[in-house]
Formats: C-alpha cells, structure tokens, sequence
C-alpha cells in the first residue's frame, strides 16, 4: 500500500504514543480518544482488516494482555474492544477503558473525543507500559 499511516507508524516514521511493541505488534494510544486510555493494537504488518491477519490467534492474545494492563493502569474493571477500520485502511483493534459518568451509554459514541494535553497522554501510555513490564 502506498501511504499509510500506521505503517509509518510501525516503522517510527510517524511518533505515536507507544504502549507495547514486540516482533509482530504494536500498540499506542489513539490521538483522537474516546475515553482516557483508549489504545489501538496493530499488526505492523499490513493488513487491510483484521480478519485478513493470518496470525490472529496471535493478535488476539496480544490484544487480551494489553486490555488487563488497560484495566489496571486506568484503575477500572471494564475495557471495551471494537473493531471499525472505516477511516484507516490499516488492520486495528481498539479498546477503550469505560468509567462511570463517562457519557458513552451502552456502546462507544464516536463524537466523543476527550481533550487530553501530550504530557497527559504521554503519562498515560507509561501507566499502561509498566503493567507490562
Ligand atoms: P477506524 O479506522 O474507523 O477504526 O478509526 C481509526 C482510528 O485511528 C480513529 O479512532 C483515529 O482517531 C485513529 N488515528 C488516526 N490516525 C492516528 C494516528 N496518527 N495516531 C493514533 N491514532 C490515529
């Protein structure tokens, strides 16, 4: 694929906030979350969608440790997990840690982008980095 832009981000050509990476994974918190925590875990291979990924048992298990480690660093017992893939042509899960009053009802509202500064965010992904160290 010509340009896209989580595989500059799997290949550091584009910073993200990094939450996890092994051989064939990567994770890092979306720039646009809908809740504090919200991370997305990629395969840095590319893939259009997730069902295309050859490894999915894999993917999945990465996807679980992640989500415990979610749940511990947002101090919350609920992590929710979707997959759309609408806007970037690029193989991604997301999980999204929920709170209470966090506004989003039964499923997650799209619109709702919390405003979180760098430092924040920065802070955020070491919380859930050292829960997986
Ligand atoms: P979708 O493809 O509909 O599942 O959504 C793609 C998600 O990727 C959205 O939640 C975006 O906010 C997020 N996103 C897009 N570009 C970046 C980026 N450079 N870094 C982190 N997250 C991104």
């Amino acid at each position: 694929m010509e340009y896209c832009v989580f595989c500059k981000i799997a290949k550091k050509e584009i910073p993200s906030f990094k939450v996890f990476e092994d051989e064939k994974f990567l994770a890092f918190l979306d720039i646009n979350p809908r809740n504090k925590g919200h991370t997305l875990v990629i395969p840095k291979e590319h893939f259009r969608w997730v069902w295309d990924v050859s490894y999915l048992g894999d993917y999945f298990e990465v996807v679980g440790k992640i989500a415990r480690a979610i749940k511990k660093a947002l101090k919350t017992d609920f992590v929710v997990s979707f997959i759309i893939g609408e806007e970037v042509p690029h193989a991604h899960i997301h999980l999204v840690p929920r709170f209470p009053g966090d506004k989003h009802g039964p499923l997650i509202d799209l619109s709702l982008i919390q405003k979180i500064k760098k430092e924040e965010m920065e802070d955020i992904a070491n919380e859930i980095r050292r829960f997986l160290s």
